[in-house]
């Protein structure tokens, strides 16, 4: 069993190259939730949804979120009753959110995201890291906001002083997630190149799965984010910078010290590889096509082979 760790564009691209060269139930994909909100009278899962829909084949390969051709009639209609317009939602995406929201009165976020992944045709379990409510805060220079009022409506602007995880501390990890790191083949447990701050730390901050990877029988490895002291897309360089951090794939090791077991940088930042106190693996990180996922997916786990063995 392999076990990632996602946010959501970053994390879902490496989830799906691992999907290709890993049987379907040799993979648990655990997601963030710290980014779910209430919009629109709807139950909104980003990081969920990027991870079904890049699974499933079906993501919009500009953004990396929402559906490939999606259109935006309801966006447009919203607009011209005088809506709420500033969180976009595709018309064909909006059914997600629908029957997502009907689906949450009678079960579980993990039951709700069983089903919608079954109907895409995504095999691979992708698990809630929790099936509580965990909310990010972003503390900022302007007062505290919530996770999307400060990502899509403020579009990262405000200088980030500090991060809370609402909810966090009295949540328990789903179960899938707990069957998948008691699973009695565990290879090896990733964490994708997600944003440190906002995708991943929203699931460290669970204290259950926090004990949990403090336990683990299987080698934990990161994979960088950051590549060439910038990140790929996102504002994990920002916060950083923000936070007083190294803004490079130093930076983001540092963070992970005394929980990874392996890291992964990129070949453009070979020259750090000795700054970093864990084992590396220096390969090209950057996924622009399926067969960079691929390749980068078969290099994290023959890696993490090679740390089973030391
Ligand atoms: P979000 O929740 O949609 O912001 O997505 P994630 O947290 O999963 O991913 C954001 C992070 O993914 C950013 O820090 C990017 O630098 C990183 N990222 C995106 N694409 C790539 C890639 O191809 N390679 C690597 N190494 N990082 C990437």
């Amino acid at each position: 069993m392999i076990v990632a760790f996602s946010g959501g564009v970053g994390g879902a691209k490496l989830a799906a190259g691992l999907a290709t060269v890993v049987k379907p139930e040799r993979l648990t994909v655990v997601v963030n939730v710290g980014d779910d909100f209430e919009h629109l009278g709807l139950r909104i899962c980003p990081d969920l949804d990027t991870v079904m829909y890049t699974l499933a084949g079906l993501a919009n390969p500009t953004t990396g979120w929402g559906l490939a051709g999606d259109t935006a009639s309801f966006m447009a209609a919203l607009k011209e009753i005088g809506g709420d317009t500033w969180f976009h939602l595709g018309d064909r995406d909006l059914a997600t959110h629908v029957e997502r929201s009907r689906l949450l009165a009678e079960m579980s976020l993990s039951e709700v995201t069983l089903s919608l992944c079954r109907r895409l045709g995504v095999r691979q379990a992708v698990v809630p890291v929790s099936d509580e409510q965990v909310r990010t805060i972003v503390r900022t220079t302007e007062g505290p906001l919530n996770f999307q009022d400060y990502f899509v409506r403020r579009r990262c602007a405000p200088s980030v002083l500090g991060l809370t995880f609402e909810g966090a501390d009295s949540a328990a990890a789903s179960d899938g997630f707990l069957q998948a790191m008691c699973h009695p083949q565990l290879e090896a447990i990733i964490f994708c190149p997600s944003n440190p701050h906002l995708s991943i730390a929203p699931m460290l901050a669970i204290s259950e799965v926090r004990a949990c990877l403090n336990s683990r029988r299987a080698p934990l490895i990161a994979v960088s984010p950051i590549i060439g002291g910038a990140a790929v897309k996102g504002p994990t360089a920002k916060i950083q910078k923000e936070l007083g951090l190294q803004v490079s794939a130093s930076g983001v090791a540092d963070l992970y010290q005394g929980l990874i077991d392996g890291f992964v940088l990129d070949v453009q930042d070979a020259d750090l590889a000795h700054t970093v106190s864990v084992p590396t693996l220096v390969t090209q990180t950057l996924m622009r096509d399926r067969s960079d996922r691929k390749n980068l997916a078969k290099s994290v786990l023959e890696f993490a082979a090679s740390l089973r063995t030391r």
